[in-house]
């Protein structure tokens, strides 16, 4: 699945780093080879100065090009990474560095890069940079062996050792360390200066510190060891050191793998959010650097909630990997697409002159995303909104960027018109809604959301009778109202995850409550829309509700529902059916914020009901408003006429509860009766309630909808 995406380069072709490696490695390997040409072979009798040096000398030479074929990876660094930590050939050429001095390493490194990069493919100017980098990281160690080996700096020649091979002692292979640091971060010099590698680098290195640098142990140390062997003509032993090696490369590979996996999307096998913010990090690191535009396309798929509400989420699961299919066949290589969790994805789109011409690639993307898609047995096809936003033309930043491409894509989902790009004219807020989405979406998924409860009260006795549940989700320190993330639930293909969610929280409230002999019905909140969605495996709420009650022994009594009436979302017949479905089965509904917006008169009739709940809005207003007064005295009276129970909410104080008790409204809940409590002070708050102050429930009778007539 993994493309091979070419990666960032801080030398772009010809640049002035691009120059120093090429320039700075081409003359230290002329400079190898003119020092091993000089350096006389054999002495006058015809024998060979260097001992062990031939046979050794292949032997490394066959050690490290096998390495370079199958190279190491670390965790955190992908195997198309231009920083891979310490791959087993560059042990080998600090061992043999240490051993035979520069020139040999010099040499080796370079026939190790070289062997490597022919074997990605990498193109002859990208060949060229690899090796001079890695030749002037191999020169670099060189200096520091040279000057810190114990003994001084060798005396046979300025930079050599003409006459064989130095011993391999302990101390040696702990000189390898320094060496080895220089080598690196010589490396990460010439690579980065640049900030998102050292980004993904400190992030890899400090979450894995202790396999790092044990693996970075092992691998000098055997390295040592092997070129020891090689110079003792130990062949057995150099073949048993496989095995080792082997281990070590199998460890880091397993490692590599756990990491890809938290930085990979497990469904389509793209690039997760995490993997987006390097992607961008390194997007803005390279546009800085070369002065070229990157863009950031935000998309989303239009009708995806309700292929997932119809069709069920396997259908739904099956779309986004099309889609995903789709959208990289129209993306040039070294773009990335990402997926952001549910229907939204991200493309990272380096060295874009123009935001026309990201829009351009996000029209192309729309069109072949739009193209029928076979699912199972049904052809279908969606849309896709896409907000475009340019580095650093629309943001001077990551953070600024994703939140600017968001705004484009929700005016592109607003407008209907597909593609929108950045304009900050048009920005309606600055608020990250992206992150408090993409947040929102984990927070979910971890149960980091929490059902708080508020108990409601018969106004004639003042007995509890039920609590309702309501939503709790602390995001960065900040409460986020549940209006705001009910909404992002909404529009998206979570709102029927989030219903299963509470309806999980709302009846282990319940079991709790009951269990101790407490038996109050505990209230869900649910949307219209919801009402109508499918669940997986064909189920659809009534099934999943009474599945819910069976298995914590509750009777259909002890859940209710707040519906709210949103009208606009779902399918109404299939959400009066659902609804109907719960009454028949014996769960009562209540008819939500009744009064205002979307809830009408005609829904009370139609609607399988028991309760009503006015909104607090009216309720706010009852003792300073004749007019409000009037309007809840009438909902109250017709209520009572259609043979529902009336529920007042948000009532604040002891006059609003006194009028609402003479207008004869049943239950009353607000601020004046109880606050809102956690599921831990819930118990407490009922515990301290005086004995016979809990009403015993009494199933309602729902009225109206279609089998009223009974
Ligand atoms: P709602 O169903 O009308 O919930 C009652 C809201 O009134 C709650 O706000 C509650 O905290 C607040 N409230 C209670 N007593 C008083 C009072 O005396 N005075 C005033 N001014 N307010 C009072 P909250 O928790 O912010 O919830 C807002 C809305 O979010 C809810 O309105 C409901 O529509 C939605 N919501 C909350 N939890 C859920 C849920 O689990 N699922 C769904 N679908 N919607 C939920
Ligand atoms: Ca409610
Ligand atoms: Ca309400």
């Amino acid at each position: 699945m993994r493309r091979d995406r070419p990666p960032l380069f801080a030398a772009s072709r010809f640049s002035l780093t691009w120059n120093v490696a090429v320039v700075g490695g081409g003359a230290a390997i002329a400079w190898s080879i003119y020092y091993l040409i000089r350096v006389p072979w054999v002495d006058a009798t015809g024998k060979f100065v260097r001992p062990g040096l031939t046979g050794a000398l292949a032997l490394i030479l066959i050690a490290v090009v096998i390495s370079e074929l199958r190279p190491l990876v670390w965790a955190g660094t992908s195997a198309d990474s231009e920083e891979s930590g310490l791959s087993l050939s560059s042990g080998l050429v600090l061992a043999s560095l240490f051993i035979w001095g520069p020139a040999i390493g010099i040499l080796l490194q370079a026939i190790a890069t070289l062997t490597g990069e022919l074997v990605k493919r990498k193109a002859p100017w990208r060949v060229a940079f690899n090796v001079g980098q890695y030749v002037l990281c191999v020169v670099a160690a060189a200096l520091l062996v040279e000057v810190m080996r114990p003994g001084g700096v060798s005396p046979h020649s300025p930079m050599g050792h003409a006459a064989g091979a130095a011993s391999l002692t302990a101390a040696a292979i702990l000189w390898m360390l320094p060496a080895w640091i220089v080598y690196h971060l010589m490396n990460l010099t010439l690579v980065a200066g640049v900030a998102p590698i050292s980004v993904k680098f400190r992030e890899s290195f400090f979450d894995e510190f202790w396999f790092y640098t044990l693996t970075t142990l092992a691998v000098l140390v055997m390295s040592a060891v092997v070129v020891a062997l090689a110079i003792d003509d130990s062949w057995p032993f150099i073949v048993l050191m496989a095995i080792p090696t082997y281990a070590v490369y199998r460890a880091s590979l397993l490692s590599w793998r756990l990491h890809d996996m938290a930085h990979r999307d497990q469904l389509t096998g793209l690039p997760n959010r995490r993997a987006l913010e390097i992607d961008l990090a390194r997007a803005v690191a390279h546009s800085s650097d070369t002065g070229l535009g990157c863009a950031l396309l935000l998309l989303d798929l239009n009708e995806f909630k309700e292929v997932n509400d119809t069709l069920g989420h396997p259908a739904g699961d099956e779309l986004l990997k099309i889609v995903s299919e789709r959208a990289q066949r129209v993306l040039r290589p070294g773009d990335t697409l990402v997926r952001l969790g549910g229907d939204e994805f991200a493309v990272v789109m380096l060295e874009i002159p123009t935001s026309s011409d990201a829009a351009e690639v996000a029209q192309r993307l729309r069109s072949v995303i739009s193209e029928p898609a076979r699912i199972g047995n049904l052809v279908l096809s969606v849309g896709a909104s896409v907000g475009v936003a340019t580095y650093p033309g629309d943001a001077k930043d990551q953070r600024t960027l994703l939140q600017r491409a968001d705004v484009a894509m929700y005016r592109a989902k607003a407008n209907r018109s597909g593609v929108e790009i950045y304009q900050a004219s048009e920005d309606p807020n600055s608020a990250d809604r992206l992150a408090i989405r993409l947040a929102f979406r984990e927070a979910l998924m971890n149960g980091e959301l929490f059902l708080h409860f508020q108990p409601q009260f018969e106004l004639a006795t003042g007995a509890v009778c039920g609590i309702e549940g309501l939503l709790r989700w602390t995001h960065e320190g900040r409460q986020v109202p549940p209006s705001e993330f009910i909404a992002i639930a909404a529009q998206s293909e979570l709102s029927s995850r989030l219903t299963d969610y509470v309806l999980t929280r709302a009846l282990g409230e319940a079991r709790d409550l009951w269990s101790r002999d407490i038996k109050l019905p505990v209230s869900m909140n649910i949307s219209m829309g919801e009402l109508s969605a499918r669940y997986p495996r064909g189920q659809d709420l009534v099934g999943r509700v009474l599945a819910g009650l069976r298995e914590n022994a509750l009777p259909p009594w002890a859940l209710r529902l707040e519906v709210a009436g949103d009208r606009l979302l779902g399918d109404e017949t299939r959400s009066m059916a659902t609804l109907q479905g719960l009454a028949e089965s014996g769960v009562f509904a209540a008819l939500d914020d009744f009064g205002t917006g979307a809830a009408s008169l005609a829904m009370l009739r139609q609607m399988p009901l028991a309760e009503v709940k006015i909104d607090r809005s009216l309720i706010a207003r009852l003792t300073t408003d004749a007019k409000e007064l009037t309007m809840v005295r009438a909902i109250i009276e017709i209520a009572h006429g259609l043979e529902l129970r009336v529920v007042a909410e948000g009532v604040e104080n002891q006059a609003t509860s006194d009028l609402l008790l003479q207008m004869g409204c049943d239950v009353a809940q607000g601020f004046h009766f109880a606050p809102v409590l956690s599921s831990v002070d819930l118990r407490t708050w009922l515990a301290e309630r005086p004995a016979g102050s809990v009403a015993q429930v009494r199933p309602l009778r729902a009225v109206g909808g279609a089998g009223s007539s009974g």
